[in-house]
Formats: C-alpha cells, structure tokens, sequence
C-alpha cells in the first residue's frame, strides 16, 4: 500500500470538497482496515459477492460503494448495505432497486452511469438514454430511489485533451439537468490514471484502487 499517497490524496481531496471512494476490490480485508484506522470510511467494490464477504468482516459504519456493473437479481444481496450504486445505466436496474429498496424501507442513492469513452465495451448510458431515463422517474412511481448525480470512466488512453473533453461533456449534462427538479450534486469521476484532469473539471467524487492499494493482478 501506499500510505504516503492515500494522505496527499485525503488532504487534496478534503481541501476541495471532494469526497475519495477506495476502490478496494481484490485487495484484502486487512489493508481496508489499515485505511479505516488511518479515518477512511468511502470504499468502492465491483464484485457482489466479494463485497458481501468483506462487508460481513468490517465495520459497519464504511459507506460501501458498489462501483461495478450490477445485475438485477444481486441487488437485493447488497441493498440493505450499501451507501451509493454508481453504475446504474437502465431503468429497469433503477426500478428493480427502487423494489427491493421498497421492500426494507430504505431510499438508496444511485449515480446514473453515462457512456462518456470512446471505448464500445464500457457500460453506459448515452444522452438520449439518460433524458428518457429522467423523464420516467420524474413522473412515476419510483419513490424509493434517489438520483443523485452522475458517474462516467474516461477513455483508456494518455491523451489528455481527449480525457477532458470526456469529463467536459459530463460535466455540461450534469449542468444541464440541474436546471429541472433534480438535483444532480454528485460527479463521480476520476481514477488512478486521470484523477487529476477530473477534479479540475469538477469531479465531486474520485475513486481511486491502485494507487492507494497498489497494483491489482
Ligand atoms: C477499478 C475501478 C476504479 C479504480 O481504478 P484505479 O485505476 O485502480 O484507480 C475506479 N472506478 C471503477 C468503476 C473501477 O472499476
């Protein structure tokens, strides 16, 4: 692990009002633990299943937050727990939790995932998705979920300006939406590789995994 980078990462991050999500999928119980007795309490797995093993061992007060891609019939493996679902790209995801939240009477928070990459296999929501996507819960019956803002993984690539426009174009649809009745407070943007470019376009949660933790197999 490396502490030394966690703490920079941590005084940045509290400096501007950012909140840092510690991707710890692959890595074991004992290193979120060391982060947790160093004050962490935002980790993010990608895996239910995994996540489910770890919750089980940890503390209870972590905000665990589910960053991967979920599958309708796993959400009730997790709902009672989890503190933010950041991959939601469908409406029938959304209304699947939004029933299973129903069902132990809790409001879960969820980040509409958007296709922002160049990249075919990434998960994602394009814009028109996302206004039908709006459009529906505005005026439903979806009453126990709460959209609050949006997640998208830039380009896989080191060009910079390219990774901007990318977190721009985020960036200008959450603008966009903030304007009707929501309230969109949350850009969840920014990893190891391009953290940096997120916070300067307005990145309000990063998640980072290997540079905290170190690399994953
Ligand atoms: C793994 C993962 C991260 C963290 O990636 P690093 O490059 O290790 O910081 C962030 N977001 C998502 C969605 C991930 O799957």
């Amino acid at each position: 692990m490396n502490l030394k980078a966690y703490s920079d990462l941590i005084e940045e991050c509290k400096s501007k009002n950012i909140t840092l999500v510690a991707v710890s999928k692959t890595k074991p119980v004992e290193d979120i633990l060391a982060l947790y007795n160093l004050g962490q309490r935002d980790f993010g797995e990608n895996y239910v299943q995994e996540l489910i093993e770890k919750e089980e061992q940890l503390p209870k007060d972590i905000r665990w937050h589910f960053i991967g891609h979920l599958q309708s019939n796993k959400i009730k493996q997790i709902i009672s727990f989890v503190h933010l679902i950041h991959g939601v790209d469908s409406l029938k995801l959304l209304k699947e939790i939004n029933k299973q939240s129903e069902k132990i009477n809790k409001t879960t928070n969820c980040l509409l995932q958007i296709h922002i990459a160049q990249e075919e296999t990434k998960f994602g929501l394009d814009e028109n998705e996302l206004n039908e996507i709006i459009r529906q819960f505005d005026n439903s019956t979806i009453k126990n979920v709460n959209i609050v803002g949006l997640m998208g993984m830039a380009s896989f690539t080191n060009d910079k300006n390219q990774i901007t426009k990318e977190f721009q174009y985020l960036k200008s649809l959450q603008l966009k939406l903030k304007t009707e009745n929501f309230k969109l407070q949350t850009l969840s943007i920014g990893m190891t590789a391009d953290y940096k470019i997120a916070i300067e376009e307005g990145s309000t949660m990063i998640r980072i995994g290997s540079l905290i933790f170190g690399e994953r197999n």
